[in-house]
C-alpha cells in the first residue's frame, strides 16, 4: 500500500512543521512600527489648545485626500516619522492629520 506512513515520512513532516513554526515565530516577532501620535498639547497655552480644538484638529484625517502633508500650512518635520508643525495650529501636527483650516498645496 502506497498510503502507509513510514518513519521517514513522519520525520520529514515533523521537520517541515518545525521549520514553519520557526518561520512563523520570527515573522510574528517583527513588530510593526507604532503609529505616530501627535496629540500632546501639555506644553501649549490654553488659548492655543482652544484654537486647536475649535479647528477640530485630528491626528488621522477623516477627509479623503486631505491631510496635513498636502496642506499649505504644514511645516514638515526635520526627520521622517516625526510630528511636524503648522502655521495655524500650535503643537505637534501629524502628517496624516487634518483640521478645518486645511488649504490644499498648489504645487
Ligand atoms: S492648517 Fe490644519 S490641515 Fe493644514 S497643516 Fe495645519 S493642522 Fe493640518
Amino acid at each position: 500500500m502506497a498510503d502507509k506512513l513510514t518513519r521517514r515520512d513522519l520525520l520529514q513532516n515533523a521537520a517541515t512543521l518545525g521549520s514553519i513554526a520557526v518561520f512563523g515565530a520570527v515573522a510574528c516577532s517583527k513588530s510593526t512600527p507604532a503609529a505616530l501620535v501627535c496629540t500632546d498639547t501639555s506644553s501649549l497655552a490654553p488659548a492655543d489648545v482652544a484654537i486647536r480644538t475649535s479647528l477640530a484638529y485630528v491626528d488621522t484625517s477623516t477627509e479623503p485626500g486631505k491631510t496635513c502633508t498636502t496642506c499649505q500650512q504644514f511645516i514638515a518635520p526635520a526627520a521622517a516619522g516625526a510630528c511636524g508643525t503648522c502655521k495655524v495650529v500650535k503643537g505637534p501636527i501629524n502628517p496624516g492629520g487634518y483640521c478645518k483650516s486645511f488649504v490644499p498645496k498648489t504645487t
